[in-house]
């Protein structure tokens, strides 16, 4: 039996409840991309610490906190209209002018260039929960060990493996497109953007140099780190705790968490995602706030954005849990999961 063969029969055997094969085994990455990753994650970490080390007593100036706002609301639409909604699942088709600044803004969120975030969530995607994803927080099985372990790894510990995801295989429509190949390759230049442009709008603002450093603070660092640990959230909170009022494929155990609705603009509505991937809105039901959705439906309005794909009632409920399976969507209505197998084989 040949390594790929024995993947593919592993991936079929797989239970639901164990731990992956070979979950626990996987090389740790080179040392420089341990030490890039790490200092990703870490830095804004310890932004956080000096940054309420200055606030304290005097507090935060408004300005610093207008900022980090507008910072956040900007750079996470990015991820999650652009990176997400647009260049992952094409739940509509924008301008191509637009594709490039939703592509950018993504871009300074520190999460990779938008080509290797695609790449990855599209694996997440063909292989929910199960061997082959990248991030599952079941991957060391069931046990409470396994599950806080897996929590840890579904959160941060997956980016310092050696378990790279190929762009030539899961994000091939992207690599064909020279807009998006050169947003991904100015991705450093990006993340220096996004941390210099607080600083200046800070400095411009109190028309101080500190100032310009605790806008560089809040508004920069910390602003990444908040931002980071929600979308991460997604990731491991978002397929353990919450309901699952959706029919999904099976092993996948994505969840609604609506604590998270606001701060990560709709996308914790994370069940109904996974049961209607390519959907534009992921908050289904009634009240579910999803602000990517309002997004793009204005960009609708303004003649941004086209063939949005808006859910469809009478497929949504036949995809609600607890309905006869005679009741449910037939799969050659899925078209997503067609594309996921071609990822997947
Ligand atoms: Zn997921
Ligand atoms: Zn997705």
């Amino acid at each position: 039996m040949t390594m790929s063969e024995r993947t593919v029969k592993a991936r079929q055997d797989y239970d639901g409840a164990s731990p992956f094969p070979g979950g626990a085994e996987h090389a740790p990455a080179g040392r420089a991309q341990v030490g890039l990753t790490g200092t990703i994650v870490v830095l804004p970490f310890i932004a956080l610490g000096v940054a309420i080390f200055l606030a304290w007593g005097q507090g935060i100036a408004l300005a610093d906190l207008l900022l980090a706002a507008a910072f956040y609301v900007v750079t996470g639409l990015g991820v999650t209209v652009g990176f997400h909604r647009l260049l992952t699942h094409g739940s509509f088709t924008a301008r191509p002018w637009l594709r490039v600044v939703l592509g950018v803004a993504g871009s300074m969120s520190f999460q990779g260039n938008l080509i290797d975030w695609v790449a990855v969530h599209r694996r997440h995607h063909a292989f929910t929960d199960r061997p082959g994803d990248p991030h599952s927080p079941y991957r060391y099985g069931t046990s409470v060990r396994g599950q806080l372990r897996g929590l840890a790894h579904a959160h941060l510990g997956w980016m310092f493996t050696s378990d790279r995801t190929s762009a030539e295989r899961y994000a091939p429509d992207l690599l064909d497109d020279p807009a998006m190949v050169r947003v991904a390759r100015a991705f450093p230049a990006l993340c220096v953007v996004s941390l210099v442009l607080p600083f200046l709008a800070g400095w411009a603002i109190s028309g101080s140099l500190y100032g310009g450093l605790t806008a560089f603070l809040w508004a920069g660092l910390v602003r990444v780190a908040l931002l980071q640990h929600v979308t991460w959230s997604v990731n491991s909170l978002c397929h353990m705790v919450g309901s699952r009022p959706f029919k999904t494929r099976r092993h996948d155990r994505s969840t609604n968490l609506w604590p998270l609705a606001l701060l990560s603009f709709g996308e914790s509505w994370h069940n109904g995602h996974h049961s209607e991937p390519t959907c534009a809105r992921h908050g289904l039901d009634r009240g579910q706030i999803d602000p990517s959705a309002g997004l793009i439906r204005l960009f609708e309005r303004l003649g941004w954005a086209t063939d949005v794909h808006w859910p469809d009632h009478d497929r949504i409920q036949r995809r609600r849990t607890g309905i006869p399976p005679q009741a449910r969507a037939r799969p050659e209505a899925d078209r997503y999961p067609l594309r996921c197998r071609r990822w997947a084989a």
